[in-house]
């Protein structure tokens, strides 16, 4: 009764999720206007890295873009990694299905219970929205054909301890992005392996090799909710903190439905990313259409020349630091963010509070890691390096002696 058996446990009651995503409120569709007629497929060339690839942001970018992620380290291992899970993304499903229960239901829990025995940190499914596949992908231009029928995303945490220390632009700021992109990449890669061996047709999507739009799944697969940063979903337990793969498939499972949690007008009251983004990079203003969305308006151009040609760090992710929502899973924040959720009266409050507590300030008694910039082949230590006072901080004692009272459960 091999079947049986998987499907009873499929079935079992006991909880799925590590974060408490039962709690959200579940709604149609996504809180910000999307035209599903109107929406044009874009191509994957016309990205901010890619046009800097090409020159069109002029000489210097199109040199940095080249080196920006490997000139540290650390990132640059990381992408190495993420650069080795290019050419398996994708195979011949096996011949013969396999056994499994005709539920949806239950094939969606399974895949779930998967995503997290792999180390994801949330994981949501969706229809896959026709317009969420580029139409050519920047690796070879050629057009993308993908007709799959649905879309499993997999969110990595970019780590809460990491960019406490960080200050959002200095040297660990790449690594962040790529720790995200290589583990949700490696994910990824064996969910769609796995149910290739099923039977069905399955491709996983990452930063080295992505075939759709990452934005508009996550929104439908009730993963977040658009916010001021431009193109990115912001998940109410993770922040703006994260990467994404995605799997797509027509292993047929039973879809999410999105989320809201108050984030729309959140971020109409907040604009802290606007005010701190080192490049100006993020309005202040109300939202506008965009190629059949609701959103933010950014300047892509601004932001890229920011990320690649940062001389006293490695890209940048100052807006996803600073943001109020950018927090650890403690007991108090855990009851923060349930009152920036439900009670719409008191957000100004946890506006003001993230500003007097500190919150988006670097705190160099958390970093861990050294200053280190590769130039044309040998490391050195790069000018303005924080690294003195890192050493200061190590020999200072606890680390932690000075955290105010309420925060020293963050540890
Ligand atoms: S990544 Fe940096 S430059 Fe770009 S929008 Fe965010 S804060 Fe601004
Ligand atoms: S910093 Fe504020 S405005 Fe910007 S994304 Fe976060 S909540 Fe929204």
């Amino acid at each position: 009764m091999p079947i049986v058996t998987s499907y009873m446990r499929a079935f079992n009651s006991k909880k799925l999720d590590p974060y408490p995503v039962e709690v959200l409120k579940r709604v149609d569709r996504p809180t910000t206007k999307i035209l599903d007629d109107q929406v044009r497929r874009v191509d994957e060339r016309e990205s901010g890295f890619n046009r800097a690839r090409r020159g069109d942001f002029g000489p210097n970018l199109q040199r940095e873009v080249a080196r920006f992620v490997p000139k540290f380290p650390i990132s640059g291992a990381l992408s190495f990694m993420s650069a080795a899970e290019v050419d398996i993304v994708d195979g011949i499903p096996a011949g013969t299905k396999a056994p499994l229960p005709d539920d949806p239901v239950a094939m969606s829990r399974h895949i779930k219970e998967l995503a997290y025995f792999l180390r994801s940190d949330v994981v949501g499914i969706c229809r896959l929205p026709p317009y969420a596949v580029y139409t050519n992908t920047f690796a070879d231009g050629k057009p993308v054909e993908l007709d799959h029928k649905y879309a499993i995303a997999i969110l990595i945490d970019q780590d809460w301890k990491t960019i406490r220390g960080s200050s959002g632009h200095d040297w660990i700021s790449a690594s962040q992005s790529f720790i995200s992109y290589s583990t949700s990449g490696f994910i990824a890669c064996a969910l769609a392996d796995y149910i290739r061996r099923l039977g069905y047709p399955a491709r996983a999507h990452h930063a080295r090799n992505y075939q759709v739009v990452v934005p508009p799944i996550l929104l439908w697969a009730g993963l977040g909710e658009v916010c001021r940063i431009g193109d990115i979903v912001l998940n109410p337990f993770l922040g703006p903190r994260f990467k994404a793969a995605i799997v797509t498939t027509d292993l047929p499972m039973e879809p999410d439905k999105p989320i809201d949690f108050g984030l729309q007008d959140f971020c109409n009251k907040c604009k802290k990313c606007a005010r701190e983004c080192p490049s100006n990079s993020i309005s202040s203003d109300d939202k506008v259409m965009h190629n059949g969305y609701e959103t933010w308006p950014n300047n892509v151009e601004k932001c890229t020349a920011m990320r690649v040609g940062n001389k006293h760090g490695s890209s940048c992710g100052t807006c996803i630091k600073v943001c109020p929502w950018n927090k650890p899973f403690t007991p108090f924040h855990r009851l923060m963010m349930w009152t920036m959720r439900t009670i719409p009266i008191m957000r100004n409050f946890a506006i003001w509070g993230d500003d007097l507590m500190g919150y988006g300030k670097p705190e160099l008694k958390y970093k861990w890691w050294f200053d280190l910039e590769d130039v044309d082949g040998q490391l050195r230590v790069p000018p303005k390096s924080q690294d003195v006072d890192f050493y200061e901080a190590q020999k200072g004692g606890d680390p932690h002696a000075d955290a105010p009272e309420e925060r020293k459960e963050e540890r």
